[in-house]
């Protein structure tokens, strides 16, 4: 890690993680240290290098010494988006903190329309990206099918095309940095920390230059660590598929025993058989769903998450 200690009276933090942008990051800084001028707040860029093997890092000290307030970590290799955030959240001021991609795709301008609604007492402002075209096909409709998983199974809702361009208060930043698992979901856990939030709409432009770290394997593995470790449904569906099958074979079996028994006819021996078949694997479903409840509660328990988090605002809702 290289970095500026970090100032005192910084009252907003940029993080920014990084990884393969040399192109980006002239134009990046050129048109966001303008609008953070106009804040008449007192900031920091906090720029994570997330193991690049181009010229970011070269490109990121250009920019340190060009502008004063740039703080600088550089990661030993590439760990993902969703640590190198975590890396910035751990590094910034205790300030609050505006999250924002380095391609240009979450256009800074919209960064005066978060501060405003953190200054109404919004702890956690997040934009909404309202058209996807720029995004392909197939992107959408499997994002569009992750976020009605993702909210049916988890206990905390997390909004469908919300991304992790957001402004966090100070409050939620501690809730956050209190958070150390380490299969992280930041869009679960923005939510999971709660708090008043607000959506801000807005288009989303295509990437500047270079492309986008997120191949199909890499979507594939964010949306499993997503679910996997926001929800235990997945563990705990067996006891229920259990039960039912176990009702199938019950029945099954009164209609075998009716057959027999009152209608004095026997019924073709396979019928027996799946009744069998079904009402063994129906118990092993069932111990599998109560093994899951207790993995299910074994891992929320090694998460480590804070019971709860207390919030010391007096916006109504
Ligand atoms: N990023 C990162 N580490 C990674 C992948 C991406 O720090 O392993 C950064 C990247 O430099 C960019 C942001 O995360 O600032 C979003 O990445 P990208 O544009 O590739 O994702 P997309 O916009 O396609 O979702
Ligand atoms: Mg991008």
């Amino acid at each position: 890690m290289t970095s500026t200690p970090s100032r005192p009276d910084t009252e907003i933090s940029i993080v920014v993680p990084m990884h393969n942008e040399e192109e980006s990051i002239r134009e990046f800084f050129g048109r966001l240290v303008p609008i953070l001028n106009q804040l008449d707040l007192t900031w920091e860029i906090v720029c994570i290098d997330d193991g690049s093997t181009d010229r970011t890092w070269a490109r990121l000290r250009e920019g340190q010494s060009e502008h004063s307030s740039v703080q600088l970590i550089r990661l030993s290799r590439n760990f993902g988006k969703e640590i190198a955030l975590t890396a910035g959240l751990d590094h910034a001021s205790d300030s609050a903190i505006i999250l924002i991609d380095a391609d240009l795709q979450d256009p800074p301008e919209l960064i005066s329309e978060f501060v405003k609604h953190w200054r109404q007492g919004y702890q956690n402002v997040y934009g909404v990206r309202t058209d996807r075209s720029q995004d392909t096909l197939f992107k959408r409709y499997t994002a569009g099918w992750f976020y009605r998983v993702f909210n049916l199974v988890s206990i905390n809702r997390i909004p469908p095309h919300g991304g992790d361009f957001r402004l966090l208060g100070p409050d939620v930043v501690d809730a956050l940095r209190s958070c150390r698992e380490k299969n992280r979901f930041m869009k679960g856990l923005y939510s999971w920390v709660g708090f008043p939030s607000v959506a801000v709409p807005y288009e989303r432009p295509e990437r500047l230059v270079g492309k986008s770290s997120f191949n199909l394997r890499r979507l594939w593995r964010l949306a499993m660590d997503g679910l996997v470790s926001h929800s235990t449904a997945l563990l705990k569906i067996w006891t229920y598929i259990g039960i039912a099958a176990m009702f199938v074979a019950v029945g099954l079996g009164i209609w075998l025993l009716g057959e027999y028994l009152l209608v004095r006819r026997n019924p073709p021996g396979f019928y027996l058989t799946i009744m069998v078949v079904l009402g063994l694997s129906s118990l092993n479903f069932v111990m599998l769903g109560i093994v899951g409840e207790y993995i299910g509660r074994i891992y929320d328990e090694v998460k480590q998450r804070p019971l709860y988090i207390e919030r010391n605002d007096d916006l109504a809702e």
